[in-house]
């Protein structure tokens, strides 16, 4: 079945740049929306939306919290401490569909700094996952190296959902070997002209791609915020690739029911839930 869906966004933010925009946003009730938080405020927010989008034939909302690998840089420990507190208590009383986003980054030295406070937040993060088998949401970038030592554990998961991913066709395929039942989500960068991005959404295996908008933060070229309005512009751009390499699903509507069957694939658990 056809269906847009949104493997990574933030809209508590998107509706907090709306509001300074003066302008507001329209609740998606035909896109599955995996909304992502880092504060419990946020979280609210989402649980809120999710509620207002429900209804017979409204595509599901997939709740995300979790410490986002930035945060020890840019908000402190405290900030984590909060972060980590809350997450745990949302995966006990089964307000969660998955952990995330979490993991490593090490593109700017002011991250790079944190990297050991990196590690233990996202240690911690991996406990909880595994101790409630929720899948995993991952940030990554310039740290793809990072996972490898958690790849045994990684592969215990329901579901690794690598958003923005940073790696090349060949990179994806390692990590499926390793035996984690990884998806790989593709926002706005298919449609610039970033290599890896371009190449995995040609090449990769049908079967493990997801569509994302990191909205409100990955704008597409000559625009300041992204939105859901630009799903059909991300399918239409990796269909295109797909068909220019010769590869399977190279058909927008083809590639849309694939790609929505690996959402709900990938965050089974969460929608089990309800
Ligand atoms: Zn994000």
């Amino acid at each position: 079945m056809g269906m847009l869906t949104d493997a990574h966004c933030h809209p508590f933010f998107m509706i907090d740049n709306a509001l300074a925009e003066g302008t507001g946003i329209r609740l998606p009730r035909d896109i599955a929306v995996a909304a992502s938080g880092w504060e419990l405020c946020q979280h609210e927010m989402h649980e809120g939306m999710a509620r207002a989008a429900a209804g017979p034939g409204s595509a599901p909302w997939v709740l995300c919290f979790g410490c986002h690998p930035q945060q020890p840089a840019s908000e402190g420990a405290a900030s984590c401490r909060d972060t980590l507190d809350a997450l745990a208590r949302l995966a006990e009383e089964g307000r969660l569909s998955a952990v995330g986003e979490a993991g490593f980054d090490l593109y700017e030295e002011r991250y790079r700094a944190t990297e050991e406070a990196q590690e233990r937040v996202f240690e911690t993060q991996l406990d909880i996952a595994c101790a409630r088998g929720l899948p995993m949401v991952l940030h990554l970038r310039r740290a793809l190296h990072k996972l490898f030592p958690y790849v045994h554990r990684l592969k215990n998961l329901p579901a690794v959902i690598f958003h923005s991913w940073p790696g090349s066709p060949d990179e994806a395929r390692a990590i499926l070997r390793r035996g984690i039942n990884a998806y790989f989500a593709l926002g706005g960068a298919v449609c610039g002209t970033r290599k890896n991005s371009r190449a995995s959404a040609a090449l990769l295996p049908a079967d493990r791609l997801l569509f994302e908008t990191d909205a409100p933060y990955q704008p597409l070229p000559g625009k300041t915020c992204s939105s859901w309005d630009e799903l059909p512009a991300i399918r239409d751009a990796v269909a295109a690739l797909r068909r220019e390499a010769g590869s399977p699903r190279g058909a927008p509507q083809e590639l849309e029911a694939a790609v929505a069957e690996n959402f709900f694939r990938a965050y089974k658990k969460g929608l089990n839930r309800e």
